[in-house]
């Protein structure tokens, strides 16, 4: 504890007061035994009272400046008094101030230190966090590659997923395309069992023999009609297996008029063929009219007509062409290259039910006399054609028998001889020469033409000449036997005959034409007279008139 200077300083006034008052209190006393008078004055002359009083002013005057003196004194200490508490204070204040200032900066230290520790706390907590915050990142790197796999893997997941829901859509299309199709096959097979038993004859009734009414001049398509409506499987194709369509003008027609021709329950009425006839002069001007025509020509429009509306080639409409070869790089002296060809191409582009049921392949072969080069080629045909004039000739030529018999009648035919004549080889020279390949021109051939397959159902033309018709008698066998005449005999071998047209009157175009066919209930035989069909006896049997165009079915087949 410092002194305190204020203390010291009242001690040492204090003193002094003290003594002060103990000079002014021996001088009351005094006064009080003098009646408050100074004993001395009072009894002194006056001159000595003068002078005492001078002394005493003199005193007192002394005494006020020592008073004064003292006063001062006493002033300049409490002065000094004054300023040394001042600068007491001052240094106080300083030392204070100083305090202050230590303890400030005890108290700053202090909180440097906190703050540094706080600090140093704060950036361990800092560290800490950040170690944290590292090994949470390393922890979400870790996660996200995690998640990164898993998707990758969900990906492939989703990938496989997808692909087999897409194989699984694919089958179940497949399959609902299956089911449509069979609901089809079960609905058309309905259709169809509803068409057989609309259609077909219960054994040992009575056979469906309709007529066709001759609407001016239409015996060559009636005879015609008839033998086509009696070749079995193209009747049963249209009565149960025939599709309309908008587009099939002339098959719609055919249709209409095969189903009047089998209908059950029409008594054998006859068919009035107005609308076929109709549309069959729209759609050829040739059968326009009321003029007579050939039922050879009749035929095969309608043939190949029906043909057109009814194929439906297999060609792939992706790639049209790639079935397409041409012709000038094969080698037509490779026969079995040639037949190959000849196949890639007709399976593709003929499949209709003509072309199931009457096409059939001839096979031609030409030698070149020059070089002697062969060149094969295939071709489809629908029917036969023989010139009965020109087989007579051939025969004839050949030393075989007299052009005439008895001087102006024409011998009789076989159809085998027709066969024979058909399958010859010919020169071919003058205009007829051929184009040989080898050789680059034109050179003299020898051609022939022979059949390499027959078709299931065989049509025949006895051509007996444009105008005058050639007449003599046609020897055709009930049955057919092709074997010694095709290239081919992996196929129909023997054939039954079924249907004949026959021709009446001098001429193809002036005349009457009528069919005689056999029957597919009762095996009978029956001329068709347009409106009247009437059975025929053993020897009436296709021989009233001139056979012209005969159907034969194939029966036996080598497969
Ligand atoms: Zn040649």
């Amino acid at each position: 504890m410092e002194p305190n200077p204020n203390k010291n300083q009242k001690s040492k006034q204090d003193k002094r007061q003290s003594k002060q008052y103990n000079i002014d209190k021996n001088s009351s006393n005094k006064l009080k035994k003098n009646n408050g008078l100074p004993l001395k004055e009072t009894f002194l002359p006056e001159e000595k009272k003068g002078e005492v009083k001078d002394k005493k002013n003199k005193i007192e005057e002394k005494s006020a400046k020592k008073e004064k003196k003292k006063e001062s004194k006493k002033n300049n200490i409490i002065n000094d008094s004054d300023t040394y508490n001042k600068k007491k204070e001052k240094v106080k204040d300083e030392q204070m101030e100083k305090d202050k200032k230590i303890s400030d900066k005890k108290i700053n230290n202090n909180s440097k230190g906190k703050a540094k520790m706080k600090y140093e706390l704060k950036l361990k907590e800092v560290n800490e966090k950040e170690n944290e915050v590292k090994s949470k990142k390393a922890k979400i790197t870790v996660a996200e590659e995690k998640i990164k796999k898993l998707k990758n893997e969900l990906s492939e997941d989703k990938k496989i997923l997808d692909k087999e829901i897409e194989s699984f859509n694919k089958k179940v299309k497949e399959k609902e395309k299956e089911l449509a199709e069979k609901e089809k096959l079960l609905n058309q097979r309905e259709e169809r069992l509803n068409k057989v038993k609309e259609f077909s004859v219960p054994p040992n009734s009575p056979p469906i023999l309709i007529g066709l009414e001759n609407i001016g001049a239409t015996c060559y398509m009636n005879a015609s009609l008839q033998c086509l409506s009696n070749t079995k499987n193209f009747t049963k194709f249209f009565l149960f297996d025939y599709k309309k369509e908008e587009k099939n003008i002339m098959a719609n027609e055919y249709y209409r008029l095969i189903k009047k021709l089998w209908k059950k329950d029409n008594n054998n009425k006859p068919v009035k063929p107005t609308s076929f006839k109709e549309v069959l002069s729209k759609e050829n001007s040739l059968f326009a009219g009321v003029t007579a025509n050939d039922s050879k020509d009749f035929i095969n429009f309608l043939i190949e007509r029906l043909h057109q509306e009814l194929n439906e080639p297999k060609v792939n409409k992706d790639n049209n062409n790639t079935n397409e070869i041409d012709i000038n790089n094969i080698n037509q002296s490779d026969e079995m290259g040639m037949l190959k060809l000849f196949f890639s191409d007709f399976e593709i582009k003929y499949n209709s039910i003509i072309s199931n049921l009457f096409y059939g392949i001839l096979e031609s072969k030409s030698l070149c006399n020059i070089c002697k080069d062969i060149k094969f080629n295939f071709q489809i045909y629908s029917f036969l054609e023989f010139h009965l004039q020109q087989v007579n000739l051939y025969f004839s030529n050949l030393g075989k028998r007299p052009l005439l018999i008895n001087g102006n009648q024409n011998p009789d035919i076989d159809l085998y001889e027709c066969l024979e004549y058909f399958s010859k080889v010919e020169l071919m020279s003058g205009q007829n020469q051929m184009y040989c390949n080898r050789c680059k021109k034109e050179c003299d051939s020898l051609y022939s033409t022979k059949l390499f397959s027959g078709p299931n159902y065989l049509i025949i033309y006895l051509n007996r000449g444009k105008g005058a018709v050639y007449e003599c008698k046609v020897n055709f066998p009930e049955q057919l036997n092709l074997i010694n005449y095709l290239g081919f005999q992996n196929g129909p071998i023997i054939y039954d005959l079924y249907a004949v047209v026959c021709h009446l009157g001098p001429s193809s175009m002036n005349g009457h034409f009528v069919a005689y066919c056999k029957n597919r209930i009762d095996n009978k035989w029956y001329l068709y007279n347009d409106a009247i069909v009437s059975l025929c006896t053993k020897s009436q049997q296709y021989n009233d008139g001139m056979p012209y165009i005969l159907f034969y079915q194939a029966i036996i087949r080598n497969n």
